[in-house]
């Protein structure tokens, strides 16, 4: 029988520890979330900028996108109910195409919804960066190592194709300027990668998703929310939880993890270390503050924790353009292939009509939102010569909107200076004007190679400790608000389990063609003999010859 009085003290309220708290909290257990800043969310939470006393416009910590394949957290958005009798998941509104913006080259549109015409399939399913189309034999070439990853088995993701960079594994050296652009493209799409560091495993899989997005007739490619993250999502997400009897415990930072090197015996918070106790306690914070909360003890009692400090973050985040007229530029993103800054932005207004947001009551003289993401801050901007992590917040203002200009005003002027009505940079970023110096308060994880084995899993072999956050190992594997909710599906069942509760949260595995599965299985099994997988030999076989091996996988690649 379930024990319904066991206490859960949930250390950070993000996706992750919101989603634990959900589905403990449904499920009868008492949550408490200690949360270090004043407002839930983490870095989903939008922020509210005040250029003057009365006027309140909303921002965003980096624009939020949930992609088909996401079917944790579009399952936990349909089951928080809106006061308007809606669920937040019906708010999220389809994205129509991605404009693929560049300098050297015309601009093209990408559509983002199922392929209707032979000529779309194709278009959907090529490799190509705007207008600048790789050549037949580096898509031939793409392509081919595509299907080697999809035929590949388990074990020789982890084992082999995480410890090999993208970039390697689809050698890049070796290609054209656009196929080297092309896989950035892919990269930071997502996350604020180089491909040069990212783990092929972790790319791989998550692009074989996108490109299934894009031609699944039963999934929308990519859906963004009609209006600011809190408004529509995570303030209701608060109020549902409360109603479920979840306590908040905001402005509150955990400062220690105690334990007597076997289970968690409490927790610190506040400045003045104010203990507070549970039954089970779900670390719920970004792995490079859970380096700082894990002591030599604490690694006693849960040794997978040791790897989190050999975990890599680099920075993303958003800048927002408030402006006196709105600039739509597509019906969803846009892609600035050429700017070094590697930047994304969306026009927002165009997505925010039937949500709750209305511009007019924040501010007359605002009709547009342009919303940015700066995904690399070490490359040299075009005004400045400096990387954005070298420059003031005005001078990361003006070189974004330069790079973004210099995209997109060719034959017509569409940013012209004149629009800017103001400008946010995301709050997590501080400039120190004394030692010249910007500080980033939240860092995104990455995906480094070989980091897989270093990222520990949701239960840990302190038998009262669990963890939820991005950085966790799931099925997702990318740091993404997809893969802090499935971690905080993972830890909320092991605590269930623990407690005998037969309900338990669904975890849903990503999906990939049924196909290649019997090939995958003799790749596992050719894998524990020690063979390669034939794709990697092909790549070994100078000018491309194909192996001859007689087996089912030789086959396949002739
Ligand atoms: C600019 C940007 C854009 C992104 N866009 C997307 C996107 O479009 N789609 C997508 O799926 N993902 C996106 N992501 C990634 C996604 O936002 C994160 O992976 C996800 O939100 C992480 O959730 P989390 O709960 O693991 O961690 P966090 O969101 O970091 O939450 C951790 C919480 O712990 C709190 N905390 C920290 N220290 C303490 C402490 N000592 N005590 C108590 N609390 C503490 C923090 O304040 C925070 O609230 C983006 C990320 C960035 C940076």
């Amino acid at each position: 029988m379930q024990d319904e009085t066991a206490e859960v003290a949930v250390l950070g309220g993000g996706v992750g520890g919101l989603t634990v708290a959900h589905e403990l909290s449904e499920r009868g257990l008492s949550v408490t979330v200690f949360e270090a800043a004043d407002r839930l969310g983490g870095k989903a939470k939008s922020h509210t900028y005040k250029p003057t006393p009365d006027v309140a416009l909303p921002a965003e910590h980096g624009f939020r996108y949930v992609p088909g394949f996401y079917r944790q957290l579009r399952d936990t958005l349909a089951r928080i109910p809106r006061e308007d009798g809606t669920t937040v998941a019906d708010h999220l509104i389809g994205t129509e195409e991605t404009l693929v913006a560049s300098v050297t080259d015309s601009e093209s549109l990408k559509r983002t919804q199922t392929p209707t015409s032979v000529d779309e399939w194709m278009a959907a399913i090529r490799p190509s960066v705007g207008d600048d189309q790789l050549n037949l034999r580096e898509i031939n070439y793409f392509q081919r190592r595509l299907l080697t990853f999809l035929t590949s088995g388990r074990l020789r993701r982890r084992d082999e194709f995480d410890q090999v960079t993208l970039w390697k594994f689809l050698d890049a050296d070796n290609q054209s300027q656009a196929y080297r652009t092309y896989l950035a493209e892919v990269t930071q799409a997502l996350v604020a990668m180089d491909p040069r560091r990212a783990s092929a495993r972790s790319i791989c899989r998550i692009h074989v998703q996108l490109v299934l997005d894009q031609v699944h007739p039963d999934r929308s490619t990519e859906s963004i929310l009609d209006g600011p993250t809190s408004d529509v999502w995570i303030d209701p997400w608060v109020r549902h939880l409360r109603s479920q009897g979840v306590q908040f415990r905001t402005g509150t930072s955990v400062i220690a993890i105690e334990t007597d090197g076997e289970r968690i015996t409490g927790v610190a918070t506040g400045q003045s270390g104010e203990p507070v106790t549970a039954d089970y306690y779900v670390a719920a914070v970004p792995a490079e503050v859970m380096t700082k909360l894990v002591s030599p003890e604490l690694i006693r009692a849960a040794p997978t924790l040791e790897g989190v400090a050999s975990l890599e973050t680099a920075w993303m985040n958003g800048l927002q353009f408030y402006l006196t007229e709105d600039v739509p530029l597509s019906y969803g993103h846009q892609a600035y292939v050429d700017a070094p800054w590697g930047l994304t932005s969306i026009s927002q207004s165009q997505f925010w009509t039937e949500g709750p947001f209305e511009f007019d009551d924040c501010c007359d003289a605002v009709e547009g939102v342009l919303s940015v993401n700066v995904a690399d801050w070490e490359t040299p901007g075009i005004v400045y010569g400096k990387p954005a992590n070298a420059c003031t917040p005005e001078e990361i203002k003006t070189e974004v909107w330069a790079q973004m200009a210099e995209h997109l005003n060719g034959e017509e002027e569409r940013l012209t200076e004149d629009l800017i009505y103001d400008w946010a940079l995301d709050p997590a970023l501080t400039y120190d004007p004394d030692e010249r110096q910007l500080t980033n308060r939240a860092p995104l994880l990455i995906n480094t190679v070989g980091s897989f084995r270093h990222r520990p899993s949701a239960d840990t072999d302190a038998p009262n400790l669990f963890l939820a956050a991005d950085y966790v190992r799931t099925e997702t594997d990318l740091a993404t608000m997809e893969s802090a909710n499935e971690a905080g599906r993972r830890a909320a069942r092991a605590i269930l389990e623990d407690v005998g509760a037969n309900h338990l949260p669904r975890v849903w595995d990503l999906s990939e063609p049924r196909v290649f599965e019997p090939i995958k299985r003799f790749d596992d099994t050719a894998f524990r003999l020690g063979l390669p997988h034939p794709g990697e030999l092909e790549r070994e076989v100078r000018g491309g010859l194909l192996p001859r091996a007689n087996s089912l996988c030789g086959r396949l690649f002739r």
